[in-house]
């Protein structure tokens, strides 16, 4: 696999970000963050899912008075999203560990070089967060929106904040596109060594999203690009997490978790296996472990499938097969298979923990 691209390192909170730190999953409240309660249950809530840092919007003075609050009580280190306003911004770094803002947004250079100042002697990072949609009038007159154009306005948001010799930086890019997304963070990585937030905006509902998501972030951390990401999606809050975790997953890019392989199933499957898989799944969820696991419907592939799992199912008729490791533990009716299934993979798992 190519090994991950060089960067500088920063800290969100204790979360490195960049160089050889694993690479974070975020996502973002979207209840008023004015409603510190709400706004603190939705943390929360994310946080048991399993996110790195959480993203709240400041749209209002109202929401950069609750920041103190949330953040006093937050588990997971919190990043505060402004758009334009320089007052906002400077209430907000106050407290958070982390401001996205665009520095060229925020109007004449007094005022970037005084949330700058106060970034720093805070010792908090400054995300650039680049939309394709909102590109900067004489970039979009020459680039368009297309990736180019992304990536100039990256640069040029970036070189304001390194005039002021402030250099926590970390930048996104994101198109609603995948192709788009993948070529601006393609020409943008060996221009500049900050670590690159990953994502695409305006996704779409978890079937879109996800396929989106994991064709261009997927791509872009096989390639090596990609310190931390979000999904977006139009759905549940936990979704952005738990797609976020497979990508990094199966982009081979988080060792720890379990991984699934289910057979799609045929005419020669003579038991439920989706059931039996659905519920392995709910019962892995909270599981840290890396662990293979591996389901299939028949002893045409399982045998084979086995001998690359920690732990395997081979269903035969209304019964199946518990393999652990390569060696049958034992036959058990299709009723009891995944309990028994289970106790073999909390076995791995606590001698995981124990080595
Ligand atoms: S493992 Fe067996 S049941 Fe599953 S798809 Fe292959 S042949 Fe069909």
């Amino acid at each position: 696999m190519i090994s991950r691209y060089p960067t500088k390192q920063i800290f969100v909170g204790k979360v490195a970000i960049g160089a050889d730190a694993p690479i974070s999953a975020q996502s973002m409240t979207f209840s008023k963050t004015s409603d510190v309660q709400a706004t603190l249950d939705q943390i929360k809530r994310l946080y048991f899912a399993g996110a790195d840092i959480v993203r709240v919007s400041i749209p209002d003075e109202q929401s950069a008075n609750a920041l103190k609050e949330i953040k006093a009580q937050s588990p997971l280190p919190i990043v505060a999203d402004i758009h334009f306003n320089y007052r906002l911004a400077l209430k907000a770094a106050e407290c958070v560990d982390c401001i996205r803002i665009n520095p060229g947004n925020i109007g004449a250079k007094s005022r970037i070089k005084e949330v700058a100042r106060l970034c720093k002697e805070r010792d908090i990072p400054i995300r650039i967060g680049v939309n394709s949609g909102s590109l900067e009038k004489e970039i979009e007159a020459k680039y368009a929106n297309g990736a180019e154009g992304m990536v100039q306005s990256a640069l040029y948001h970036i070189k304001l904040l390194e005039d002021l010799d402030f250099t926590a930086i970390k930048v996104s890019m994101k198109a609603s596109d995948a192709a788009r997304t993948v070529e601006a963070y393609r020409m943008l990585r060996p221009l500049t060594p900050y670590p690159f937030h990953l994502g695409l905006t305006e996704a779409g509902t978890t079937f879109h999203a996800t396929i989106k998501s994991s064709i261009a972030l997927g791509a872009l951390l096989l390639e090596g690009i990609g310190d931390t990401m979000r999904v977006s999606i139009t759905g549940e809050l936990e979704e952005e997490i738990r797609v976020a975790r497979a990508i990094l997953q199966d982009s081979g890019r988080q060792k720890e978790g379990v991984n699934i392989v289910s057979c799609p199933t045929c005419a020669r499957l003579e038991a439920d296996l989706k059931s039996a898989v659905t519920e392995i799944e709910k019962r892995v969820h909270q599981i840290k472990t890396p662990l293979n696991l591996s389901i299939m419907g028949c002893a045409v592939n399982a045998l084979g499938e086995a001998k690359h799992a920690d732990a395997a199912i081979a269903f035969g008729k209304k019964n199946g097969l518990v393999i652990v490791r390569g060696e049958t533990i034992g036959k058990y009716p299709e009723n009891e298979l995944v309990d028994r299934f289970m106790q073999e993979v909390y076995k791995l798992e606590k001698d995981y923990k124990s080595t």
